[in-house]
């Protein structure tokens, strides 16, 4: 049967297309994709013509799947493991990685050339994965075993959402148990971090979000209440120019606030020094929660399967491949915590 894959091929280009998938390199593996979610950056990559990644681009980064076939010397994956597709790897050759700080790799790898349209034109698959499509391939680094007993359709947001999420709070920001926490912007990134501080500990979790509807489905996530006040760490997963203020504005004394989402270009935030200075406030900068997928794939879903981390619920729709625009529109809406493809 031919592949498929959502292509984004010039702006606002977006059409299910048959790909051509080829063999894995060294090192490399072919997975079979069946569930991927449909993530905010994605969006993100539509709306920011491209952020960056060279048309025309294979759309997804929240996939899991079966390994199909392995290329030489990939020996830690055999065909049929079922695997979490991880946008942060590791290198192990960057000046982070040498310092021994892996989590911030600044080169993971890739597996590249390895997609192509059916007229043999290079795809660029999104963060290096691609995975709104039948099959891809990637580094062995980016493909991380975890158990077939959870569902396709939940491990799947391990991928990006939930360690996203739930990395944000223990890795980015460590949180500690009793600590007070907000969170701005209740999508599936936001129930992860709830998610995530409810993990560590935490004794208030305020679930922050201009639609009612999100903030108070935060609630059975963990989150103890939707009415802004005081915390130790704010999570903004909206990064605009005015969470950023409110955020601020939460913080107590030696508060921490955490930036997750991005931003549209050119966004910016005003700081008033002073009052940050008093406040012995820090800001730290969250990418993926800082997430390193080969550590933190498998915690994560033994979490799931020891039902200490929600998932089922935060699978609101699955579609096919074809269903990538009711997708789109009901994240825009707010519909959905996630829609998930089932290629
Ligand atoms: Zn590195
Ligand atoms: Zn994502």
């Amino acid at each position: 049967m031919a592949d498929l894959g959502v292509v984004l091929s010039a702006r606002d280009a977006i059409a299910v297309e048959s790909i051509r998938v080829d063999a894995p390199g060294p090192g490399e593996v072919v997975v079979r994709i069946e569930a991927t979610g449909v993530c905010h950056s994605d969006l993100h990559v539509i709306e920011e013509d491209g952020w960056g990644f060279s048309y025309p681009i294979l759309l997804g980064h929240e996939g899991a799947g079966t390994v199909e076939a392995v290329g030489e010397g990939a020996r830690s994956l055999a065909p049929g493991d079922r695997v979490v597709l991880g946008w942060k790897t590791s290198c192990g050759e960057c000046s982070a990685c040498l310092r021994g700080d892996a989590r911030r790799c600044k080169a993971p790898p890739a597996a590249p050339g390895r997609l192509h349209r059916d007229d043999g034109t290079a795809l660029t698959p999104v963060l290096r994965l691609g995975t709104f499509a039948t099959r891809t391939v990637v580094p062995e680094a980016a493909a991380v075993k975890v158990p077939r007993e959870l569902p396709v359709e939940q491990a799947c947001l391990l991928g990006c959402a939930v360690a996203t999420g739930v990395l944000s709070v223990l890795e980015t920001a460590k949180v500690w148990e009793g600590a007070r926490v907000a969170v701005i912007g209740c999508g599936a990134v936001g129930l992860s971090v709830v998610q995530g501080a409810r993990l560590a500990g935490a004794s208030v979790i305020r679930a922050l979000d201009l639609d009612e509807r999100k903030s108070t489905q935060a609630l059975s996530f963990g989150a103890t209440t939707t009415e802004p006040g005081p915390v130790d760490f704010v999570f903004d997963a909206v990064a605009r120019g005015t969470t950023f203020a409110q955020g601020l504005s939460l913080l107590a004394s030696g508060g921490t606030y955490v930036l997750i989402g991005l931003s549209p270009g050119g966004e910016h935030a005003k700081i008033d020094l002073p009052r940050l200075f008093a406040k012995r406030a820090r800001i730290l900068v969250s990418h993926g929660g800082d997430h390193l997928a080969s550590e933190d794939f498998p915690r994560l879903a033994d979490w799931a399967l020891e039902g200490e981390l929600d998932l089922a619920a935060m699978v609101t729709r699955t579609a096919g491949l074809d269903g990538w625009r009711e997708a789109l529109d009901a994240m825009r809406s707010g519909d959905v915590i996630r829609t998930v493809l089932i290629p």
